[in-house]
């Protein structure tokens, strides 16, 4: 063998997908038009459980009933209090045969509303929010946001608060100094570009006025107020009751010449979401019962009873068992794991950052993440060499392009996924996702080819 020859045999590197296969451009770039009006629908995880309840019961899913005795083919889900969603295809094989599970997120970085945000300054009517997940403050002025969520009244009905979105609608944005004014706050770090108790949201600036009327303590609060009862008939302490995000206003659009990239708001993790929820409606009759799962609060933590965090999952699985009359434990050992999160794409304006052979790179397939956490590995689920192999040979037998990754280069920072609380159950689990550049961001970016050879590998995953 010549050294071209060896070099061919012995060494490996990802392929640019486009080189390697370029007809999967054209196959990618019409499965994003889906993707792109997902995230548009979907900019809160209320918002995608709803949505994601509709591409369910139109494709056949009902919602799991007790005691019923499933049979291969059958499609069912579970709704978790409207912010987490678990989808389920009953597969050719006993339960104790084991269940691919698949579980993404479907909560994003944002602001959500303090329990008392109403307040006036100096003629100006603002909100207060306090920020969820981790966010990069300066990063959220200054651009177009609107409001999404929930306000619970007093007789106990909720109400649906969406604002910013529509043709036509109002928007709402935070303010930054001019940089002429800026001096000193240019010599702040850029961790406090913006604090926390900056990101105050205008709402309104017209104060309320009636000829020959008493003085009002606070007209434009009031004003802003009257406007918010005229739209959803609520009152200031309503908001006590209520859940409202606020997220950036703009729609999900391609990025590039060649449209390559997708931007958009949300695409971690609604991207292994929408990729996820997709391979699951089309696997018709799988060996393995399938287990998507949409989860909440993963950007916090996955903690409360939404988040991964918390028994949920493991009570579907004791559905499951129950309703086939099986051994949980038994299931939940033999079962397989898809712990599907993004990850950090190498980015060549901030190389320092990241060490180029061990991380993923845009263009180059789904990224297979062994383990994240920090330092040490603390805090990862670190795969197994078995589960590595395991999952890899589903990609490679199926076609799907894929790559690994870590997140960043080793103690520049880290992160953690919902994998820890997967192997939690006793189920071997491993991280597969999509690149990200500017990650976290009001405005993230994807590659459509990664995008597409992720729900390749969930539709080799689930078959
Ligand atoms: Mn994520
Ligand atoms: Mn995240």
């Amino acid at each position: 063998m010549n050294g071209k020859e060896l070099e061919k045999e012995l060494l490996w590197e990802a392929p640019h997908i486009a080189k390697e296969a370029p007809a999967e451009r054209e196959a990618a770039a019409e499965f994003c038009e889906g993707y792109k009006a997902f995230l548009d629908a979907g900019k809160t995880e209320r918002e995608c459980v709803k949505t994601a309840v509709e591409m369910l019961e139109a494709a056949g899913y009902r919602e799991f009933a007790p005691n019923t005795a499933y049979k291969a083919g059958d499609k069912i889900y579970w709704n978790n209090r409207k912010k987490a969603i678990v989808a389920a295809t009953v597969g050719t094989a006993a339960l104790t045969e084991g269940i691919r599970m698949n579980g993404a997120h479907i909560d994003s970085p944002r602001l959500d509303l303090k329990p008392n945000p109403l307040f006036e300054k100096q003629d100006i009517a603002y909100l207060k929010p306090h920020y969820y997940g981790g966010i990069r403050k300066y990063q959220w002025a200054a651009i177009p946001l609107s409001m999404h969520g929930v306000v619970g009244t007093k007789d106990g009905k909720m109400i649906e608060i969406n604002i910013g979105e529509k043709e036509g609608d109002p928007r709402f944005c935070i303010t930054d100094l001019l940089p002429h004014l800026a001096a000193e706050q240019n010599q702040r770090k850029l961790a406090e570009g913006i604090k926390g108790e900056e990101l105050n949201i205008i709402v309104g600036s017209i104060p309320f006025y009636e000829e020959d009327g008493e003085a009002i303590k606070t007209p434009v609060k009031l004003m802003a107020m009257k406007l918010f009862n005229e739209m959803y008939g609520i009152t200031e302490k309503d908001f006590t009751r209520a859940e409202i995000e606020v997220v950036p206003a703009y729609n999900a659009v391609d990025i590039g010449l060649d449209r390559s990239l997708v931007g958009a708001y949300g695409q971690d993790d609604r991207v292994c979401a929408y990729t996820a929820l997709k391979a699951e409606i089309e696997t018709a009759a799988p060996t393995h019962t399938t287990l998507t799962i949409l989860a909440d609060k993963e950007e916090i933590g996955s903690v409360g009873t939404t988040g991964l965090n918390s028994d949920f999952v493991l009570h579907v699985v004791e559905d499951l068992c129950q309703s086939a009359d099986a051994d949980l434990k038994t299931v939940l050992r033999s079962s397989l794991c898809l712990s599907s999160d993004v990850n950090a794409a190498y980015d060549p304006t901030f190389s320092f950052a990241f060490e180029e052979h061990n991380s993923s790179h845009i263009n180059k397939g789904c990224v297979l993440t062994k383990y994240t956490g920090a330092r040490g590995k603390s805090g990862s689920s670190d795969a197994s060499a078995e589960t590595m192999t395991k999952v890899i040979k589903i990609m490679d037998e199926n076609g799907v392009h894929w790559q690994t990754g870590e997140l960043g280069a080793v103690d520049v920072g880290g992160g953690g996924t919902i994998a820890q609380f997967v192997a939690r159950m006793d189920v071997d689990v491993v991280d597969l996702g999509v690149p990200i550049l500017s990650m976290h961001a009001p405005f993230e970016l994807a590659s459509k080819l990664d995008i597409y050879n992720t729900y390749k590998a969930f539709k080799a995953f689930y078959k």
